[in-house]
């Protein structure tokens, strides 16, 4: 990767954002002190940040169904504050080994 600025060699760097898990990856030149940060990352870090500062966050146990399924109970709280009635699509998706995100829409 070569810097826009001044055309020399760019640094990779790994930098901490507070409450991200993840690493920011960000370019560096060594020559003129252009930076930028990849997208892909920082996006990331950003939803991160957005899961730890939840403004809803219920301790909720997985139960047990049939055919080894799991299931859990949207509480009232939840279902009011997402606009839910029941019979809605919902899409999850499992971005890591410590996460579960339910979206409304894509
Ligand atoms: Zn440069």
């Amino acid at each position: 990767m070569k810097c826009p600025k001044c055309n020399s060699g760019m640094k990779e760097a790994r930098v901490r954002i507070q409450d991200a898990k993840s690493p920011v990856i960000s370019h560096q030149c060594a020559k003129c002190g252009y930076f930028d940060f990849e997208e892909k990352s920082i996006n990331n870090a950003i939803r991160e940040i957005k899961i730890m500062e939840a403004p809803l966050s219920i301790k909720q146990k997985i139960i047990k169904l049939s055919h080894g399924r799991l299931g859990m109970y949207l509480s009232k709280d939840i279902a009011r504050s997402l606009n839910l009635r029941g019979g809605e699509e919902v899409y999850v998706c499992v971005p890591d080994k410590k996460h579960l995100l339910v979206s409304i829409s894509c």
